[in-house]
């Protein structure tokens, strides 16, 4: 299926997976944190992409139980030897500094260094990736191999950053659609050079963002936001409290680009509409893929599925939080994702937004008994040949539940046959003029909390 990445043929789903890729690898060399320079240069570059307000909030600002952080920025790091050698650069590697590092400059000995140095003794080759948001402290992360080489007396230290009162920065992209009722779509943008973390969900958010943008009939509108991970998503929830009403689906993406399969982590309501759309869609892909129950852990569900908001969120992922060697490493690299990986976790969310844009409710005409279908070009000619195709079970599937109570994803799962089929049927249906879609309900007619049947 995939030909060679270099085939310049605009019209394969390679170059797609290529065009994702290259975004990660454009994002890569960025240091990011949860706020700076670094997620406004990453913005400005999505933003090159997709239309994107950029906002700005102020550090201090409360929300909810949290305050928006001084806003950190890096300039240069090193630890030089005694020979003036900068034995561990920043330049080299932005993970070489824990981030939100206090600035530091001076003489220590090998003792003090030793007590803010990171190894992955367990990866010797890998420089772990750490973090010190809420406690002031200083950090270099290095290899377990270059740590071992750190044997002189006395280093000198810089860390040339600035923790200072600034904003935190984050983007937000809205289509709307012919109703109001909104898809929130989520990903983080805090992380530095670290590609499966923050960078394929960038990806992603970012082709299905402009995807969405070329649809011709959007039925639903959609806001795709690009925040810092945690402090961004409560500092976006505390100040779009008057919208929360509007937001009938969500997902959160995250780790798409990794190998490993689909994974898909209900919302902590686990039978809304969007976990059945992810669910079915899942399951009908073609490849192995897996279905977990929400847990209060992980990416930034956990506030979107907070009790006072208990948005219908869910997480798609092929790599879950922390569960992969690579996870938080300098692993996580331009080797460590592919193309064909980000392409297949982009195709997975056009299936979830086409399930949730085409599942409407319809009622038939003819509910006496089956309607002819021969007569009107619907049916085999020839009867009695004993298997009958996908077809023509999703037309007597459709025509069955067509009732005004059952939606299309209701007649997919009950069928066993992929939305997309059941979809289709209900259009030849209506255009031959035996269905007509239930106007007064749209997609709420589809009982919103149902007891499950897939799991
Ligand atoms: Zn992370």
């Amino acid at each position: 299926m995939s030909s060679s990445p270099l085939v310049a043929d605009p019209t394969t789903v390679t170059n797609i997976g290529i065009e994702l890729y290259g975004l990660v690898d454009e994002l890569y060399p960025i240091c990011r944190s949860i706020t700076g320079h670094g997620v406004r240069e990453t913005l400005h570059r999505i933003e090159q992409r997709l239309p994107l307000a950029i906002h700005e909030v102020a550090s201090g600002t409360p929300v909810f139980d949290w305050t928006v952080p001084p806003e950190w920025n890096i300039r240069d790091a090193w630890i030089k030897d005694q020979n003036g050698d900068r034995v561990v650069d920043f330049q080299r590697s932005n993970l070489h500094v824990v981030s939100y590092s206090v600035p530091v400059r001076k003489r220590v000995a090998l003792s003090e260094l030793q007590a803010h140095l990171h190894t992955l003794p367990e990866h010797p080759s890998w420089i772990p990736y750490k973090t010190s948001y809420y406690a002031e402290n200083w950090g270099f992360c290095v290899s377990a191999e270059q740590a071992a080489t750190l044997t002189d007396a006395e280093y000198d230290v810089c860390i040339d950053a600035s923790l200072a009162a600034g904003h935190l920065t984050y983007g937000e992209c809205y289509l709307p659609g012919a109703s109001t009722e909104e898809v929130l779509l989520s990903c983080h943008v805090c992380h530095p050079s670290l590609c499966n973390d923050n960078l394929s969900g960038i990806a992603v958010a970012v082709a299905l963002g402009r995807w969405l943008s070329t649809l011709p009939k959007r039925r639903l509108s959609y806001r795709l936001l690009f925040i810092p991970g945690t402090i961004g998503s409560i500092t976006w929830l505390a100040r779009n409290q008057d919208r929360l009403g509007a937001i009938r689906h969500g997902l959160v993406l995250t780790g798409l680009g990794a190998p490993g399969n689909l994974v898909y982590k209900r919302s902590r309501r686990g039978a809304t509409e969007i976990d059945r759309a992810a669910v079915h869609a899942l399951k009908h892909s073609g490849q192995a893929t897996e279905i977990r129950d929400f847990i209060p852990y992980g990416y930034d569900e956990r506030q979107y599925c907070s009790p006072g908001i208990n948005l219908a969120v869910g997480c798609l992922s092929r790599t879950p939080y922390g569960e992969y060697p690579e996870y938080h490493t300098s692993a996580d690299n331009l080797d460590f994702v592919t193309p064909d990986q980000l392409e297949r976790s982009l195709q997975a969310c056009q299936t979830i937004v086409n399930i949730l844009e085409g599942n409407r409710t319809y009622v038939s005409h003819n509910p006496m008994c089956e309607p002819q279908l021969g007569k009107r070009g619907l049916y085999r000619a020839v009867g009695g040949a004993g298997q009958h195709p996908v077809q023509e079970m999703a037309l007597l599937w459709v025509l069955n539940l067509a009732d005004g109570g059952h939606s299309l994803l209701d007649i997919a799962e009950r069928s066993g046959l992929s939305f997309g089929s059941i979809d289709h049927a209900a259009a030849l249906l209506v255009h031959s003029g035996l269905l007509s879609e239930r106007l007064d309900t749209g997609s709420m007619a589809v009982p919103e909390e149902k007891v499950r049947r897939d799991a």
